[in-house]
This record gives C-alpha cells, sequence and structure tokens, in this order.
C-alpha cells in the first residue's frame, strides 16, 4: 500500500470542512487522504480549570496507525491546550506518526476555517515527517503564536523544508522497500 494519511473526526467536525481539508491536505503533500470513522474523546481530557481540553490526551486517544506508510491526522472542534501554552492549534506526536489540530479558534474572522486548518494540518504533518520548526515566516513550518502568524504564513514548504520532507519520504519509501532494514 502507498502512503496515507488518514484523517480521523474526534468528536463532531462539519463534514464539509473535512472533506476539504482532506483534499487540500493530499494535494500540497502530494499523498492520499482518507477521511475515517468519527472517534469520540474522552471527557477526562477536560481541564475545568481552564475550560479547554489537554492536546496531549487528545493525541492519546488516536491509535497509531498499523503500518509504517500511514500518517493519522486527527481533527477536533474543540479547544484544547498544553500546560506551557493558553492554547494550540495542533500538535504531533513524530515517536507514533500520529498528530491532531483543533478548528475550535479558526472561526474567527471570516471565511479563514479551511485555510487556516490546512496550514495546521500540514504542519503537524511535517512533525510526523521530522520536520522541525522554520525561520521563514512564510513557511507552513514556522510556528504560529497566534491567527496572525497562520494567515501570514503559506501552506506550502520553503524550498528547505520540502527538502528534507521529500527526503524523508523517499527514504520512508526505501523502508516500505525493504522492510528487513527497518
Ligand atoms: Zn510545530
Ligand atoms: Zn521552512
Amino acid at each position: 500500500m502507498g502512503e496515507q494519511i488518514k484523517i480521523v473526526p474526534l468528536g463532531e467536525v462539519d463534514g464539509g470542512i473535512m472533506m476539504e481539508v482532506a483534499t487540500q491536505v493530499s494535494m500540497t503533500l502530494g499523498i492520499t487522504a482518507i477521511v475515517d470513522e468519527m472517534q469520540h474523546y474522552h471527557e477526562s481530557a477536560y481541564n475545568h480549570q481552564r475550560g479547554q481540553y489537554s492536546a496531549e490526551s487528545f493525541l492519546k486517544f488516536l491509535d497509531a496507525p498499523k503500518e509504517g506508510s500511514i500518517r493519522v491526522l486527527g481533527i477536533t472542534d474543540v479547544d484544547l491546550y498544553i500546560p506551557d501554552l493558553n492554547y494550540v492549534f495542533g500538535l504531533a506526536d513524530e515517536s507514533r506518526d500520529v498528530s491532531l489540530i483543533s478548528i475550535s479558534r479558526f472561526k474567527k474572522g471570516n471565511g479563514k476555517v479551511v485555510e487556516r486548518a490546512v496550514k495546521t494540518a500540514v504542519h503537524e504533518l511535517g512533525h510526523t515527517y521530522g520536520l522541525v520548526h522554520c525561520h521563514d515566516n512564510k513557511c507552513v513550518m514556522y510556528f504560529s503564536y497566534n491567527l496572525s502568524d497562520t494567515d501570514y504564513k503559506g501552506k506550502e514548504f520553503c524550498i528547505k523544508c520540502q527538502k528534507t520532507l521529500d527526503k524523508s519520504k523517499n527514504l520512508f519509501r526505501g523502508e516500505t522497500m525493504f522492510p528487513a532494514l527497518r
């Protein structure tokens, strides 16, 4: 099987947004993306003091893909946090090829939900390919502190990051061709 991104809605997420994000993420990364069945999240991830859900817990709700050629992207509509930040737009667990985004904050302002979701999804999936944050504020791997950062950057990788991604994808193809070398 070729490379694939499995998109998992965590809780209720607008189906139209899901499909649009899947299409654009697939085009940007050059990898097939499929939308999987909705999965429920557990209320245990809710922090009453903060009124937000733990992004780290949400990542754990997502099963790691069974095949090395698959990456998982969870999408949720609830607001997420990690202990050191007021909120996060997304998070990735590179060790398990699992990533996550929240569209909760993307609705502020109009008509930008999909665009912001795509940029954030490509960014988090980029982490699962071993990419780190980039200093180029137009590059999708630039870390977004706020929505203006997200709106300013593109959904594409800069030349440097694209090279790293291509290398990582090739390596990965090599791995699937020669499983004994993994
Ligand atoms: Zn990041
Ligand atoms: Zn870059």
